[in-house]
């Protein structure tokens, strides 16, 4: 365990964040506020992490955005829902204090002008458990021009689009930009906030007992860091780190996550050299993924029709589940031997060749260049598209006859495909199950994609990092994807990532505000 003694510090601060995402930000922004001085490392060249190119869709039920929306939605309905998908996977104490803290936390920074929330309708991804909502309980902040944000803009992770292809800065702030252009501009307004970008948290130092500060490598060397009431690592997960992938059995592959290249989970190493627990390692928030000309497979949802098919030219999943949900499928499949990768969509020419995919996180280019890497087929035939993809083609031509049968009547007997309301969120709820009849056919490939892993380090509801005997190490503080999940192996809704990233984050900062 790494030893330090005070008077070696570079600097001090009362607290070090490691990250700036949604949690980190957030967690800093909390810290200032309750008067500490908070130095923000974040290893890439940019602020915002994976928040950046999400939509900043946050689950937090009973909050003041979904009640002045005329939200009836009751704290024991939450909670009873909550429970109800994500089981005792977690513990309950950890579940009430995300579910408990969602509406403090939305009040507590709405006092701050620089922050508004607005119902977005979303329903919630488990839609036949016990007081589901079929319009969600999910915010957002509402969108606002870039310009607001000044030279900050330069500082923040650009959204996946302009990041990852080159589609142009847009005017406006939409979805986590927006979240963490508030993020910015409310820490710019603080005093006591020092953020620092190609800043990598490495290593934890401390007296064999407690965390009293941080190893961050910067350009200039590095730094030992005093942190005086705390360490608190917000810095995802490990998704882009093939070789810890492999350490702890996460399926996929990094290319395929979706997370900018610096989540490579150094500080959760670092805190497991302190002696820091850990659950749910192999564990992501899974998603099909749409495959490019460049072989990455990227978050795909909203389909408006297409079924996928495993290789023996069957169905295999209801495909309008939501992605976490199609992604555990998929694994499963792919565990049994009935699906390979990449797997395929069938559909029909009815809106043209294009993918029935409305939202592909990068966008699709050419059609020529994803044809011409064996991603794209068509055929005139059922039988022939089947060659394409390689699946037999009678049993291919008799799936698709069913679906049809199934389409006419309106009933998916074997996935149920259309009877959760999300499900029949994107075709304007209208049913999503698009006959496939129209000629030629097509087939478009899809992979294992990843929002990121959602393993982590093992927390109390203070957000206190836990050792391997159950007991908080003094000092040491985790949230987001840096903590194991408080959803467990489930997806509840759109926004428990960030949701549970910013909970946890504020919890951690008010709990070092009152520590001496
Ligand atoms: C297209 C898309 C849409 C999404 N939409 C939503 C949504 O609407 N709602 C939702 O809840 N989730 C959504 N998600 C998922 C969500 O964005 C992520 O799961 C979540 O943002 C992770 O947050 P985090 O705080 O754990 O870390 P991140 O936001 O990933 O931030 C981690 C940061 O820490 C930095 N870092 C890593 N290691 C170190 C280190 N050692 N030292 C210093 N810095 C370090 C990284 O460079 C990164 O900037 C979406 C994801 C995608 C891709």
């Amino acid at each position: 365990m790494p030893m330090m003694s005070e008077r070696a510090w570079d600097e001090e601060y009362d607290v070090v964040v490691a990250g700036s995402g949604g949690g980190a930000l957030t967690g800093a922004y909390t810290a200032a506020r309750e008067g500490l001085s908070v130095l923000v490392v974040e290893s890439t060249e940019y602020f915002g992490g994976t928040t950046a190119y999400s939509g900043g869709g946050l689950w937090l039920p009973g909050n003041a955005a979904l009640r002045r929306a005329g939200d009836d939605d009751r704290p024991q309905d939450a909670r009873a829902y909550y429970r109800a998908v994500v089981g005792e996977r977690t513990p309950r104490a950890l579940q009430d204090a995300y579910l408990d803290n969602g509406p403090r936390l939305i009040d507590y920074l709405e006092s701050d002008d620089a922050f508004e929330f607005r119902k977005y309708p979303w329903p919630d991804y488990y839609g036949s458990a016990p007081k589901a909502r079929g319009d969600g309980r999910h915010i957002m902040a509402p969108s606002m021009p870039a310009a607001r944000l000044g030279s900050l803009r330069e500082r923040l992770r650009p959204p996946l689009p302009s990041d990852r292809g080159e589609v142009p800065l847009p005017d406006e702030l939409i979805g986590g930009q927006s979240l963490l252009g508030r993020l910015l501009l409310a820490l710019s307004r603080r005093d006591g906030v020092t953020m620092r970008t190609a800043a990598r948290c490495e290593g934890l130092l401390g007296d064999g007992v407690a965390v009293q500060g941080a190893l961050v490598s910067t350009g200039q060397g590095r730094r030992r860091i005093g942190a005086r009431r705390g360490v608190l690592i917000a810095s995802g997960g490990f998704e882009r780190n093939q070789g810890l992938r492999d350490r702890y059995g996460v399926p996929g592959a990094a290319r395929d996550s979706m997370a900018p290249q610096g989540n490579q989970g150094a500080a959760i190493q670092a805190a497991i050299e302190f002696g820091a627990d850990t659950d749910l390692m192999s564990e992501a928030w899974w998603s099909p993924g749409i495959t490019h000309p460049d072989g990455r497979s990227t978050f795909s949802l909203w389909f408006t029709g297409g079924i996928f098919v495993d290789v023996h030219g069957e169905r295999f999943v209801n495909e309008s589940l939501p992605y976490d949900r199609i992604g555990r499928v998929v694994l499963d499949r792919l565990r049994d031997g009935d699906i390979r990768l990449p797997f395929w969509m069938v559909y029909d020419d009815r809106s043209g060749a294009r993918p029935p995919v409305q939202s592909t996180s990068v966008p699709l280019g050419e059609s020529s260049d994803y044809e011409r890497a064996g991603l794209w087929h068509s055929a005139a035939t059922l039988g022939g598209l089947a060659d394409r993809i390689g699946v037999p083609g009678d049993r291919l031509a008799a799936t698709v006859r069913g679906f049809n049968r199934m389409a006419e009547s309106g009933v998916d007997t074997d996935f149920r495909r259309g009877e959760e309301p999300y499900d029949r969120f994107f075709t304007g709820d209208r049913s999503p199950l698009v006959p496939i009849e129209q000629p030629p056919f097509h087939a478009v490939a899809f992979g294992l994609s990843d929002l990121g892993t959602k393993g982590g380090l093992c927390t109390d509801p203070d957000a206190r990092v836990l050792d391997v005997s159950g007991a908080p190490i003094q000092g040491l503080y985790a949230a987001g994807n840096s903590m194991a999940a408080v959803s467990g192996t489930a997806y509840p809704g759109g926004g428990n990532p960030i949701g549970s990233s910013m909970v946890f984050s504020h919890l951690a900062a008010l709990h070092m505000a009152q520590r001496r």
